[in-house]
């Protein structure tokens, strides 16, 4: 037997997720967010999957960008955070990518460029997220601009909610307000209405965000965007982590268990090692109690997590052994429970998954 630390990625699960997309914004375009490695679920397993039921990808720098377009995708690619540096502008205009723009040098970046094809434009606006974007007051000044010069082509507008996953919160309707003022007033030529604001949470809780565009991401990994994780509706998990029991042992009462020995037995028990650690992007800071999946049954996790293992308390399932199957996360216990146990959320899981943790594709 050698290692096990796999994530299966459920390919048909990914489609039902774009499904769930679509039916919660059905009259929308949808670009697809595939940043850091499509969430850690493998960037063109992914885009392949997605691409007959979608308009545009979403990345966050050319070198996430240039594959698709390698592998022959012929979509619309929007890189959230733009251009990094002049000189990227070429390979833009060459591999019609979009540029989201949030920064005034861009615009004189963009002014002084001499491309062979002009490069279409998200103008982005910061209508409360405090983090890229132009001030509402700024934005049509810098759109108008933008849009008169030759090296640019259709400009569209973004923003990025702050609070959209969490229903009750006002600053999603303010921010809404400001963005809807500007797309809707806007008057030159190639300054299009076209527009975008909705992330998963939007897309499955504020349809007056969804606009021309919407812009899932984790949704379609099928976790949930909320705070509260069981908030996951109709959505499929993708990824299913699973490792293997590797020991199984009795240890007596008052035997510590791991660096440090967080955990001490409190009576005579069963104790398991699995064979996943944060060497593979398991959360190192994921406390006693932890859910892992053995046997179709939940077991908590115990003592600290190792480079390459961790340790389960198996006194619920005496009768496991070496061998064995166990699931990190995946249906379950969800990603989200595992994330929140971890005071952390599932984007962070997935996204930290290492090269060690080998993808399956099915
Ligand atoms: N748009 C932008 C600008 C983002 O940064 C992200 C994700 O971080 C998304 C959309 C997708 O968000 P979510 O994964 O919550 O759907």
């Amino acid at each position: 037997m050698s290692r096990v630390a796999r994530a299966t990625i459920n390919l048909d699960a990914l489609g039902h997720n774009l499904a769930v997309v679509r039916r919660s914004a059905p009259d929308t375009n949808v670009m697809a967010v595939l940043k850091a490695n499509a969430y850690g679920h493998g960037l063109l397993p992914v885009a392949h999957t997605l691409a007959p039921g979608i308009q545009a990808f979403a990345v966050s720098c050319t070198e996430e960008a240039l594959p698709l377009r390698e592998a022959g995708l012929q979509h619309r690619i929007i890189l959230l955070e733009g251009f990094f540096d002049a000189t990227e502008l070429a390979l833009f205009s060459a591999r019609r990518l979009d540029a989201v723009v949030h920064q005034p040098w861009q615009i004189e970046a963009l002014a002084a460029a001499d491309l062979p094809h002009p490069i279409d434009c998200w103008l982005k606006v910061d209508t409360g997220m405090g983090r890229l974007g132009f001030a509402p007051a700024d934005a049509k000044a810098a759109a108008q601009r933008l849009a008169a010069l030759p090296s640019v082509g259709t400009v569209r507008w973004m923003t990025h909610l702050a609070s959209a996953d969490e229903p009750d919160r006002a600053e999603t309707e303010t921010q809404l307000m400001r963005f809807g003022e500007l797309a809707s007033t806007t008057s030159a030529a190639s300054v299009s209405t076209e527009a975008t604001a909705a992330n998963s949470a939007a897309t499955l809780s504020w349809p007056q965000a969804h606009a021309q565009w919407v812009r899932p991401g984790i949704m379609l990994y099928g976790a949930s965007p909320f705070s509260d994780s069981s908030r996951h509706g109709p959505l499929q998990p993708v990824m299913q982590l699973e490792a293997r029991l590797i020991s199984v042992k009795q240890l007596p009462a008052g035997h510590g268990v791991g660096y440090g020995s967080r955990f001490v037995c409190p009576e005579a028990m069963p104790v398991g090692v699995v064979s996943i650690g944060y060497g593979d992007g398991y959360p190192r800071h994921a406390p006693d109690g932890t859910p892992v999946w053995i046997h179709g049954q939940r077991v908590p996790l115990i003592g600290k997590v190792s480079m390459d293992m961790i340790a389960v308390d198996l006194r619920t399932v005496p009768q496991a052994s070496v061998g064995e199957p166990v699931i990190l996360w995946g249906e379950h216990p969800h990603a989200g429970e595992v994330a929140e146990a971890c005071d952390t959320i599932s984007y962070e899981l997935f996204c930290r998954l290492t090269p060690r943790v080998q993808r399956v594709y099915r």
